[in-house]
């Protein structure tokens, strides 16, 4: 998720994860190096044990993760979330969504194409959030998607700047296609296959997008990809801006 205010209720959290990344650290650097065994069930306890002390880690981070999203949505929900206003060019938006994720999409050697209209209005918003609108929608696209590519478009239709995720992935049947905005909700068997996100990433964006008096859709075929839009309003008030 996109950077995102720290709460006091990480704060166990983040002395666990500390912790254990410490344990490991020291294991392998001080620890194992004495214990150097010929007793092959030795050896494959300590590799064991270091593998163990890797998944707090990550599970430790995914419960970070899910924690921040849990806490985002809930104060957006209670009306507690402040809002900040900008002048935002969606092309900037785009951009900075795109550089953060290039990790993601480069890893999997997916290519990302950007269809950008020349002279876009600008728009009243809050620039973080709209970008960690983009970033959810671009890691979904990566993280769905195995062969083919990821396009961004974005152009101004009639009162609104909309903008497009395109990916060539997996797709969402028809059925599921309202309920994934909905909190918590992931497709597919989530006991067997372990899921990757938190399941509130698409209520999250609704959230924001909603707020500034867009919308928020998509339309997919199974098995041949998804495309997610955004549309956001182009209003002339730009009085009580915070830059
Ligand atoms: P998360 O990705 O953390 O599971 P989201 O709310 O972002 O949660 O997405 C909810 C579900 O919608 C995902 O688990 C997945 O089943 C489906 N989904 C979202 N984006 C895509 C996509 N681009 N292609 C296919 N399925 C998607």
């Amino acid at each position: 998720a996109a950077s995102r205010v720290h709460f006091s209720a990480l704060s166990p959290l983040t002395g666990i994860l500390g912790f254990a990344k410490l344990i490991k650290k020291k294991l392998v650097n001080v620890v194992y190096p004495q214990v150097a065994s010929p007793e092959p069930k030795v050896e494959k306890t300590m590799a064991q044990v270091g593998d163990n002390m890797d998944v707090i880690v990550s599970e430790g981070e995914r419960l970070t993760e899910l924690i921040n999203d849990v806490l985002d949505i809930a104060k957006m929900e209670a009306g507690k979330t402040e809002w900040r206003r900008h002048r935002v060019y969606m092309a900037e938006v785009i951009d900075k969504a795109v550089q953060s994720t290039k990790a993601l999409y480069t890893e999997k050697s997916l290519p990302l194409n950007l269809d950008i209209e020349d002279k876009l209005p600008e728009i009243i918003a809050d620039r973080d959030r709209l970008i960690q609108v983009l970033v959810n929608l671009i890691s979904n696209a990566v993280k769905f998607t195995e062969q083919g590519s990821i396009t961004i478009k974005a152009a101004h239709v009639d009162e609104f700047v909309q903008v497009s995720v395109e990916d060539t992935g997996v797709g969402i049947a028809a059925e599921d296609q309202q309920s994934i905005f909905e909190r918590f909700k992931q497709i597919g068997d989530t006991l067997t296959e372990k899921p990757k996100g938190t399941g509130l990433g698409l209520a999250i964006c609704k959230q924001i997008i909603e707020h500034h008096g867009g919308d928020i859709w998509l339309e997919s075929i199974q098995g041949r990809g998804s495309t997610f839009y955004f549309s956001m309003p182009v209003r002339g008030v730009d009085v009580g801006l915070d830059e």
